[in-house]
């Protein structure tokens, strides 16, 4: 271990780390030893010299170290595998007979920064988001192949953050032959296609499928405006649970052929959707009001803490439009998936929506990330999913 490269902390920025956060930034290092590469292992010491844990460099980044251990020990294979059947564990209880798509692994959730697999039936898909992971893939691959002897391994590392790491984006096949264009998964009786190639995202939306499912138990019987419906995910659990009508939104093409495809992969044929490419903002104001429920699920406004105050008035502009076309005593299941805007802001928004509106609204619930979404107490940054269940009377 004496040999490792080592970071050295200023007085009394070894806090965050007591306490369990796994990130380290740049500004917080008083000194630095051996050679800091990207990607390579390392040990962090506090200011007087007490050793805090070992985890992985980027000297590239603002996030210097991420942490993997607080304790002595080698990182390797074995150390890697504890991890994943940590996390598989998990799963293997909560989600048994319920799906066969979920997240694996979900990066620091999971105490493995960086880090992201999302399990599609026989099919994986991995996500390196730093330096360290990209290093550690090979054995990342070693390591998914024997534990879940998938039939193909597939990478969808294009994402822009890659960038911050001085990583270009990537994507395809890692392990096993060419996969198809798309293929099946279930989800609590639902079928849907999945495009890992193509899709977003590693294919499909995997957070919101509790959110998805409790729609199947208000929807009887009910006229449905999904917004942002992707390829119909929530449309789809209230076709199951019977609702009468179903209007969907969302600006992309395939998304919407991929949604009308779902209603007769799982024999909806006495639904015909109502399916509008378009900007939701502008549909939603050119509709009549008359919804049982409606679904706002938009993509995240704000990946910036800068971008808070735009995405405050997105989110407001939608909900308002939202209340505006619920009937009375309609249900409004409303998400933000944006990092930084937390609960209380949201639902602060929410509730000025309703004022504008002219509405008295209920809050029936708060929804967040089902449990393959794991968020570590100690790393509040890893939570971004935020929802309400409201009552418009
Ligand atoms: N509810 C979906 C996931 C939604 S993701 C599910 O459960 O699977 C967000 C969707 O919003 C994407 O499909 C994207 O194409 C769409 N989108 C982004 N900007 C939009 C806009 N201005 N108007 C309509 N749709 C938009």
């Amino acid at each position: 271990m004496g040999s490792l490269p080592r970071i050295t902390l200023k007085k009394g920025k070894e806090k965050p780390i007591l306490r369990g956060h796994p990130w380290v930034f740049s500004g917080a290092v008083a000194r630095a030893e051996g050679d800091l590469a990207p990607g390579e292992i390392g040990e962090v010491y506090s200011g007087d010299g007490k050793f805090l844990g070992i985890g992985q460099f980027n000297p590239h980044s603002q996030i210097i170290l991420r942490l993997l251990t607080r304790r002595r020990e080698t990182l390797d294979s074995s150390f890697f595998g504890g991890r994943l059947l940590q996390a598989d564990v998990l799963r293997e209880k909560g989600l048994h007979g319920k799906t066969n798509a979920y997240r694996v692994i979900n990066g620091e959730g999971d105490f493995l920064p960086g880090l992201i697999v999302d399990r599609y039936g026989e099919i994986l898909v991995l996500q390196c988001l730093t330096a360290g992971m990209e290093r550690l893939k090979g054995l990342f691959i070693d390591l998914l192949v024997r534990h879940f002897n998938p039939k193909n391994i597939y990478e969808r590392s294009d994402v822009p953050s890659r960038r911050e790491e001085g990583l270009p984006e990537a994507r395809g096949l890692l392990y096993g032959e060419e996969i198809l264009d798309s293929f099946e998964i279930e989800e609590y009786g639902c079928r849907f296609r999945v495009d890992v190639k193509e899709g977003q995202k590693t294919g499909f939306y995997l957070d919101q499928r509790e959110n998805r499912f409790s729609l199947q138990k208000v929807s009887h019987g009910k006229k449905i405006l999904d917004c942002f419906c992707y390829s119909g995910g929530f449309s789809i659990h209230t076709g199951l649970g019977g609702a009468k009508e179903i209007t969907m939104i969302d600006s992309s093409k395939e998304a919407l052929e991929r949604a009308k495809d779902h209603f007769a992969l799982n024999h909806l044929k006495s639904i015909s959707p109502h399916l509008i490419r378009g900007d939701a903002f502008e549909v939603m104001r050119s509709l009549e009001p008359d919804y049982d429920i409606v679904i706002l699920d938009p993509p995240p406004f704000a990946k910036k803490k800068g971008h808070l105050p735009g995405a405050s008035r997105g989110y407001k502009d939608l909900n308002l439009q939202a209340f505006r076309l619920l009937k009375r005593e309609g249900l409004l299941f409303t998400f933000s998936c944006s990092h930084h805007m937390n609960l209380d802001l949201f639902q602060k928004i929410v509730f000025a929506a309703a004022v504008d509106a002219g509405r008295r609204v209920q809050l029936l619930a708060r929804r967040g990330h089902p449990i393959d979404h794991p968020v570590d107490l100690s790393h509040p940054e890893g939570e971004y999913l935020r929802g309400m269940v409201c009552r418009a009377l």
